[in-house]
């Protein structure tokens, strides 16, 4: 069990499972969700929309097609509005995620930023909020063998990411 920081493009990684930070329709879009579609190929597209959207803070699994990654992981991050649902909400994307990939029997897990590009979740609360929920996951599940790397795009989420490692 590790949990672990990289700096880079999400869809580069060799993984069982990377986490995508999408939209409720499930219908790609711009950000890491875009470079996801792309690199994955025009298979993710109706694999998707054979899910039936996703509901915010929840999360739902597809193959990765043409990506190195096994699966991927599609979860709804909250749009930011400052409301007290916010975090709960995040919190629930990590979570889910992380449920999702133990039921599927996955054994490594990446994770991208989820709600801070569009979706406009101040970074340093969102970071924090990430790092304690899978913490608390890994600190619950100890029997389960999993690797977790945070991946930060850009070095400002890097260099936060570094801090809250510790
Ligand atoms: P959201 O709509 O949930 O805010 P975005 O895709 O706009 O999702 O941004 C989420 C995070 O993903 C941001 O921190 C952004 O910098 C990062 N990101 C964008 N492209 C990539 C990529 N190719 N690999 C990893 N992270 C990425």
């Amino acid at each position: 069990m590790s949990l672990e920081i990289w700096q880079g493009d999400i869809t580069s990684l060799k993984v069982d499972v990377i986490v995508n930070a999408a939209n409720k329709e499930l219908r790609g879009g711009g950000g890491v969700d875009g470079a996801i579609h792309r690199a994955a190929g025009p298979k993710l597209d109706p694999a998707c929309r054979a899910l039936g959207g996703c509901e915010t803070g929840e999360a739902k699994i597809t193959p990765g097609f043409d990506l190195p990654a096994k699966y991927v992981i599609h979860t709804v991050g909250p749009i930011y509005s400052g409301s007290h649902s916010d975090p709960l909400l995040l919190a629930a994307c990590y979570r889910n995620s992380l449920r999702v990939a133990q039921e599927n029997g996955l054994h490594s897990v990446a994770f991208s930023a989820i709600s801070t590009g569009v979706y406009g979740y101040p970074l340093g609360a969102a970071s924090k909020i990430a790092f304690t929920e899978v913490r608390k996951w890994l600190r619950d599940h100890k029997d389960y063998d999993l690797r977790v790397i945070m991946v930060a795009y850009d070095a400002r989420t890097y260099a936060l990411y570094q801090k809250l490692l510790g």
